[in-house]
C-alpha cells in the first residue's frame, strides 16, 4: 500500500488517487509508493489551515507561547525516541551514511529544542512615543506557511523551517522533494502525536512544478520558505509576487575555502575533503572551490588527495561508510559531465570520478587541480563529489577570487594570523564563514546567502522574525 499524504493531521490518499514511486539510491530499485498530491490536495490543506487561523479560534496561534514551547519539546523527544526509524529511512531514501543520518536526527531534535526555548522569548516592545498613551509593538504569526524542501537534507531542512514556524504559531504545509518524501511524512506524524492541533499540520508530496506552484501562487499562503535551486527560487519569487507573499529563499552555492600558507596545512588539507565530499557533494555549503596559496599548494594537494582516496564509499547502511551514493542517475551524470568539461578546459583531474559496476548511483570523489576561477567547474554548482583546487598568490588575490562568484552562501578561511583572519573575514561576500574549521551551520546562528544564494535568513532568532508580522498598537490615555 502507498504511503499516504497528510492533510489536517490525518493520512489520506491523494484526491486523484494517484501515486508515484520513490527509488533507493543505493540500489536503483523501488523503495516505496507514495500518494501524489495535486492542486485539489493543496486546496484542502490551505482551506483547513486558513479556517483555523482566520476564524479567531486560531487554535495554535492562540495557544500560549509557553505551551507551544512545551509541545515542541515533545516533538524533540519523539524524534529521539524514533531515531532508528528516521535514520534508517533517511539512509535508504536519501543515501546518507547511517552514522550521518543518526547525527541528523539528533540535530533535528536539537532544532526543535532550540525553538521550544525561543517560543516565549521572542516578543515585541513598548515605544516611547510623544503622544499621550502607550505604543506597543506586537509580534504575531504570519499565517499559513508553505515550506518547500529539497532532497539533499530532507529531514534536517524540513525541521529548520517547521520548528520556528510552529514556535511562532503558524499553520504549516510542508512540501518535500519528490525524490525524498519519506522522512517528511514521518515528521508529520510526530507533529500530530506531540500535540500540535491537527488542522495546523499538512504534508504534501508531489511534483514541485504543479503543487509547489499551486501553493506558492495561492493568496491564502502568507509566507513561502523555500530551499532549492536558484532558478526555482527565482520562479517562486515571480509566482508569489501578485500576492505579495513573504518569501525566504535558501539557494545554491559555490563556496570557497581559502588556505593561506601560514595555516596548519596538514590539518586544513586533511579536513577539506569531507567539506566537499560530505553527503556525496550534494551540500549547498560544499567548499567546492579550494583556494590554496601557491607556496603551500603541492603540500596541500598531496595530503588532500591521499585523504580523499581513503574515504570509504559504499552502502549507506554500513556503519563504516563515509560517503554513500548520489541521489539519482541524473545527478551522477551531471558530475561526470562537469569532470569532462573541466578536463576540456585545461584542468588536471588528479583522481576519482570512477563508476563501478555495482548497482546504485555511486561515484568516487574527484580531485580536480590547476583550476582557474574562470572555468565552468569553478563558476557553476556541480552538486556532486567534485573538488576544484585553485592556486592564489596574495591575500588580495584570494579575496578577489573568492568574491568572483555569482553565489555567496558559505566558506572557510584557514590562517595562523589573527589580523589576517579579521581582514579577510570582513572582505568575503558570503552569508556564513568559518575560520580554521569547515563547519558552517549551527541552528543557534543565522544562516543564508548573499547574492544569488538567497534572500532572508533561516535559523537563530532571525527565523523567529521571518515567521512573524510586526503590529503596532497605540492605546490613547484620553477618556
Ligand atoms: P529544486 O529547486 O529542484 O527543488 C527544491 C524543491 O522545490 C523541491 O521540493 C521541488 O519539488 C520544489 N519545486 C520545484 N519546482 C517548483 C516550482 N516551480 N514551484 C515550487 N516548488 C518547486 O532543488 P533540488 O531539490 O534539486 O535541490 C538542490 C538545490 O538546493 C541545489 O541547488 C542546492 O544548492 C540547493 N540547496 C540550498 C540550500 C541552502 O540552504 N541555500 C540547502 C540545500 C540545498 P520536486 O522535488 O517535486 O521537483
Amino acid at each position: 500500500m502507498a504511503e499516504q499524504l497528510i492533510i489536517a493531521g490525518e493520512r489520506h490518499d491523494a484526491a486523484s488517487g494517484e501515486t508515484f514511486t520513490v527509488i533507493e539510491p543505493a540500489t536503483g530499485a523501488a523503495l516505496a509508493d507514495v500518494a501524489k498530491a495535486g492542486p485539489a490536495d493543496v486546496d484542502l490543506a490551505l482551506s483547513a489551515a486558513t479556517a483555523a487561523f482566520n476564524d479567531g479560534r486560531g487554535t495554535w496561534a492562540r495557544t500560549s507561547a509557553t505551551e507551544r514551547g512545551r509541545v515542541l519539546h515533545r516533538v524533540a523527544e519523539l524524534l529521539r525516541e524514533r531515531e532508528d526509524l528516521f535514520a534508517t529511512t533517511e539512509a535508504r531514501g536519501a543515501g546518507h551514511p547511517i552514522g550521518d543520518a543518526r547525527w541528523e536526527v539528533g540535530a533535528a531534535a536539537g532544532t526543535f529544542e532550540y525553538y521550544a526555548g525561543a517560543a516565549n522569548k521572542h516578543f515585541g516592545s513598548v515605544v516611547p512615543v510623544q503622544d499621550a498613551g502607550l505604543d506597543v509593538v506586537l509580534r504575531e504569526p504570519v499565517g499559513p506557511v508553505g515550506l518547500i524542501v529539497p532532497w539533499n537534507f530532507p529531514l534536517l531542512i524540513a525541521c529548520w523551517k517547521l520548528a520556528p514556524a510552529l514556535a511562532c504559531g503558524n499553520p504549516v504545509i510542508l512540501k518535500p522533494a519528490s525524490l525524498t518524501p519519506l522522512t517528511a511524512l514521518l515528521l508529520g506524524d510526530v507533529l500530530v502525536d506531540a500535540g500540535i492541533p491537527s488542522d495546523q499540520v499538512h504534508v504534501l508530496p508531489g511534483p514541485g512544478g504543479i503543487i509547489g506552484d499551486a501553493l506558492v501562487s495561492d493568496p491564502r499562503t502568507s509566507k513561502i520558505s523555500f530551499t532549492g535551486e536558484t532558478t526555482t527560487g527565482s520562479s517562486i519569487l515571480k509566482s508569489s509576487a501578485d500576492n505579495i507573499a513573504r518569501v525566504s529563499l535558501e539557494l545554491g552555492g559555490k563556496s570557497a575555502a581559502i588556505v593561506f600558507a601560514d595555516a596548519n596545512i596538514a590539518k586544513a588539507a586533511a579536513d577539506a575533503p569531507m567539506s566537499v565530499f560530505g553527503n556525496a557533494g550534494q551540500d549547498c555549503c560544499a567548499r567546492s572551490r579550494i583556494l590554496v596559496e601557491r607556496s603551500a599548494y603541492d603540500e596541500f594537494l598531496e595530503i588532500f588527495e591521499a585523504t580523499t582516496r581513503a574515504i570509504k564509499v559504499g552502502d549507506p547502511l554500513s556503519t563504516e561508510t563515509e560517503m554513500g551514493p548520489l541521489i539519482s542517475e541524473g545527478q551522477r551524470q551531471t558530475s561526470l559531465d562537469y569532470i569532462e568539461i573541466a578536463r576540456g578546459e585545461g584542468a588536471r583531474v588528479v583522481s576519482g570520478g570512477d563508476v563501478s559496476d555495482q548497482a546504485g548511483y555511486y561515484l568516487s570523489p574527484a580531485v580536480v587541480a590547476d583550476v582557474d576561477n574562470s572555468m565552468r567547474i569553478a563558476r557553476e554548482e556541480v552538486f556532486g563529489p567534485v573538488a576544484s583546487i585553485i592556486a592564489f598568490d596574495s591575500e588580495e588575490d584570494a579575496i578577489r577570487i573568492a568574491n568572483d562568484s555569482d553565489y555567496g552562501l558559505s566558506g572557510s578561511l584557514w590562517t595562523g594570523s589573527a589580523p589576517r583572519a579579521i581582514r579577510v573575514a570582513r572582505s568575503i561576500r558570503t552569508g556564513t564563514l568559518a575560520v580554521n574549521t569547515n563547519r558552517s551551520v549551527r541552528y543557534e546562528a543565522p544562516f543564508g546567502g548573499y547574492k544569488r544564494s538567497g534572500l532572508g535568513r533561516e535559523l537563530g532568532m532571525q527565523a523567529m522574525d521571518a515567521y512573524t508580522e510586526v503590529k503596532n498598537v497605540f492605546f490613547s490615555e484620553e477618556d
